[in-house]
């Protein structure tokens, strides 16, 4: 679904793209599939203080932690106090403990030493998991492992958006081995990781400050402003409200291959119509000095006149077919 006329015409003419990570390349599923702890408390106990906290959260890694939580049927706790940081983490008081989860950053900030994990951490990330940080009480407690696919479709749909010509980057708030583990998995050319909400927009207005015509792909809210920003916006998947209202162009089921299919019509479309109209005024050109000559038959003046209508159809028949 195409909002925007306009915008098919700049899609022939994007030389960048750039993709948020999480739900566009990736499946938007996280799973946690790692738990290494370094603390007396027990699996079971961390894993239930962890779900209480992120229970309060809407991030797509705290869906994860607490579906964890469901599957190892560990005890439900009630939390008393919720603060969220975006692109860094939570914090909760849980049973009269402070709970704090979250990137590498969220316990620098709150001066909590991670040496103890960080090298599971590392390892996970080497794997394309994202690392995510517990500290109990101010001390180092677990990491999880958390992984999301990416997209069936991505790698291929991205081989032909090169294909155009079109230039690939990767912007996610995700640390750097996760990032670079899923860009080289799809074949995306760069990437910027631990970029806050805000960078991604920085990059957009960079590009467009070099003259380039920039293409915007993401479903968050956070993506929301980047997706305003781009030359064309493609809201994927399960694109919020916010980021539809915002995109010049927006896919409703969505996946990558549809915004390279739509780029690729755009192309032939308006070649289509470059050819249609050489053809349309060939005739013509043609014909008429011809005709004023004198030197032109009725019949063959009807045939050209006939010719340049099939001429059209017949070329523009060819984009249905695709
Ligand atoms: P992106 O959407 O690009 O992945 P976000 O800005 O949503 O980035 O998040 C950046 C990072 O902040 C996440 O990768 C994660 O490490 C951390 N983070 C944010 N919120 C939470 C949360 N509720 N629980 C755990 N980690 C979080
Ligand atoms: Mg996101």
């Amino acid at each position: 679904y195409i909002r925007n006329g306009e915008s098919l015409e700049v899609a022939t003419r994007l030389n960048v793209i750039v993709f948020d990570k999480t739900g566009t390349i990736t499946e938007g599923k996280p799973n946690v599939t790692d738990f290494f702890k370094k603390s007396r408390l027990g699996k079971n106990k961390i894993i239930a203080l962890a779900a209480a906290a992120e229970n309060n959260s809407e991030h797509f890694l705290a869906r994860a932690i607490v579906n964890y939580a469901k599957q190892q049927s560990v005890d439900h706790l009630e939390c008393s106090h919720f603060y969220s940081r975006t692109g860094r983490g939570i914090e909760a008081e849980v049973e009269g403990k402070k709970v704090l989860i979250g990137n590498r950053f969220w316990m620098d900030d709150q001066n909590v030493s991670v040496n103890g994990l960080l090298d599971e951490a590392s390892h996970f990330a080497e794997q394309g998991k994202t690392p995510v940080y517990m500290a109990v009480n101010g001390k180092e407690t677990a990491v999880f492992g958390i992984a999301d696919k990416a997209r069936e479709e991505a790698r291929n749909s991205i081989a032909r958006l090169h294909d155009l010509g079109i230039e690939t980057l990767m912007v996610t708030g995700d640390t750097e081995k996760t990032a670079n583990y899923i860009a080289a998995k799809v074949g995306i050319e760069q990437v910027v990781a631990n970029a806050k909400p805000d960078e991604k927009l920085e990059i957009i207005r960079k590009f467009q400050a070099e003259g380039r015509q920039v293409g915007m792909i993401g479903d968050g809210i956070n993506d929301a402003p980047a997706l305003a920003a781009a030359n064309v916006g493609f809201a994927i998947g399960s694109g919020t409200d916010v980021a539809i209202e915002s995109a010049d162009l927006t896919l409703v089921q969505g996946d990558i291959s549809k915004v390279t299919e739509t780029i690729e019509l755009s192309t032939d479309t308006i070649s289509v119509i470059k050819q249609n109209l050489f053809w349309a005024f060939g005739y013509n050109t043609i014909a008429i000095p011809v005709a004023a000559l004198g030197k032109l038959n009725p019949m063959v003046a009807s045939a050209a006149m006939a010719l340049s209508s099939v001429s059209v159809i017949v070329n523009s028949l060819r984009l249905s077919k695709k």
